[in-house]
C-alpha cells in the first residue's frame, strides 16, 4: 500500500472520505462503471445528488425505492450516494455486505435533531404510544422505534395503526403537522426540521407566482404549513416528480432540493421548473450533506471500499424491525 493512501485511511474518520489526489485527466465515468463491474457494485442515488452522479447510478430514488432497491439487491456491494442514515439503513437490511458512503460526514440537520438518549427519556414519558420515525433518522433512533415511515409511504404507515394508539412522530414536526392534518389524528410531535425546506421564503414565492401566473407551486411535506398552504400539490420527491410528467401545466415552481429538477428536466424537456427562492440569498435549497458527495469522491470509495458503515449488532437487529414493518405496510398499501 502506497504511504498516501496509507495517510489517507488514517485520517479516514477525521476527514469522512479518502483524501487522495485524482488524475485530472481520468475519465471517471468510465473508471465508475469498470469498477461497478469487477466489483459487481450497485450504485443507489437520491434525487438530491449532483446531477453527474444521478446520472451514473444504477437507481435513483427517494428514501423508500431506495430501501426498497437496498431490500432487493444481489450486488457484493452498495455504494449509497446519498446521506448517512440511508446507507445506515441499506446496511441494516443487508448486514452481511459491504455498505460504501463516499463521505461519512454526508450527514443529515432532520437526523441529527432527534439524538437517540434524549429521545429515549422523552418516550419514558409515553410508554403507551406507538413510535413513528420518518426514516431520515439515525440507526439508534430506529431502535426505539415501532414503524419508520417516508414521506411517500406516510400517510398509509399512520392509518395502519389503530385509532385508539396514541402516536409520537419523530423528527420531523413540518411532516408531522402536515400527517396530522391529512389523518384527522393528533401525534405528539418531536420538534426537529430540515434545515433545507425551512429556508424557502413565501414572500418571494408569492411574488414569483405573481410573475409566473400559470406556474404551479409543488412542495414536500417537510416545508413549513404555510408554504404547503399554498401549494398546488404537496408529495414526497416521487410524487412531485410524477406530478410534472402529469399535470398539463407548463410551470413549476419547486420548494424542495434543488437536485431533483435534474430528473424533472430530464423527463419533461419542454417544461420550465424555477427553483423555489430561500429567505437569503444563498444557495440554501441545495442540501449540503446531500452534495458532500461528488464523483472523485465516488470513484475513490468504490477503488479502496472506503468509507464503509459498520453497525453494532444491536443497531442492525432492533433497528431493523421498524423498517421490515414500514415496507410490509409499504407492501400492502401497493407502493
Ligand atoms: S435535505 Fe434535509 S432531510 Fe434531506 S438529507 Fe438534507 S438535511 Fe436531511
Amino acid at each position: 500500500m502506497s504511504q498516501l493512501l496509507q495517510n489517507a485511511q488514517e485520517n479516514l474518520n477525521a476527514n469522512g472520505f479518502l483524501d487522495l489526489e485524482v488524475d485530472p485527466t481520468l475519465d471517471l465515468i468510465q473508471e465508475i462503471e469498470k469498477l461497478k463491474k469487477e466489483k459487481n457494485a450497485i450504485i443507489l442515488a437520491h434525487y438530491y445528488q449532483e446531477s453527474e452522479i444521478q446520472d451514473i447510478a444504477d437507481y435513483i430514488g427517494d428514501s423508500l425505492g431506495l430501501a426498497q432497491q437496498a431490500a432487493n439487491t444481489d450486488a457484493d456491494i452498495i455504494v449509497f450516494a446519498g446521506v448517512h442514515f440511508m446507507a445506515e439503513t441499506a446496511k441494516m437490511l443487508n448486514p452481511s455486505k459491504k455498505v460504501l458512503l463516499p463521505d461519512l460526514k454526508a450527514g443529515c440537520s432532520l437526523a441529527d435533531s432527534c439524538p437517540a438518549p434524549i429521545f429515549a427519556k422523552f418516550k419514558e414519558k409515553h410508554p403507551d404510544h406507538v413510535v413513528v420515525s420518518y426514516i431520515n433518522c439515525t440507526a439508534d433512533l430506529k431502535t426505539l422505534t415501532d414503524v419508520c415511515c417516508t414521506s411517500t409511504n406516510a400517510k398509509a404507515i399512520i392509518d395502519s395503526i389503530p385509532e385508539d394508539k396514541p402516536i409520537i412522530f419523530a423528527p420531523d414536526k413540518n411532516l408531522g403537522a402536515y400527517l396530522n392534518k391529512v389523518t384527522g389524528r393528533d401525534m405528539i410531535l418531536w420538534n426537529g426540521s430540515c434545515m433545507v425546506h425551512e429556508i424557502f421564503s413565501q414572500e418571494k414565492i408569492v411574488k414569483l407566482k405573481e410573475r409566473h401566473p400559470d406556474a404551479l407551486l409543488i412542495a414536500h411535506p417537510e416545508c413549513e404549513a404555510h408554504l404547503l398552504d399554498m401549494a398546488d400539490h404537496v408529495g414526497s420527491t416521487s410524487s412531485l416528480l410524477r406530478f410534472t410528467a402529469e399535470s398539463t401545466a407548463k410551470e413549476f415552481i419547486v420548494a424542495t432540493e434543488v437536485g431533483i429538477i435534474h430528473q424533472m428536466e430530464k423527463a419533461n424537456p419542454e417544461k420550465t421548473f424555477i427553483p423555489a427562492p430561500p429567505n437569503n440569498t444563498c444557495a440554501c435549497n441545495e442540501c449540503p450533506h446531500m452534495k458532500r458527495n461528488t464523483m472523485e469522491k465516488l470513484y475513490l470509495c468504490m477503488k479502496h471500499e472506503l468509507p464503509e458503515i459498520h453497525l453494532q449488532e444491536k443497531q442492525i437487529v432492533e433497528g431493523r424491525k421498524c423498517i421490515d414493518r414500514m415496507l410490509e405496510v409499504s407492501a400492502k398499501a401497493g407502493f
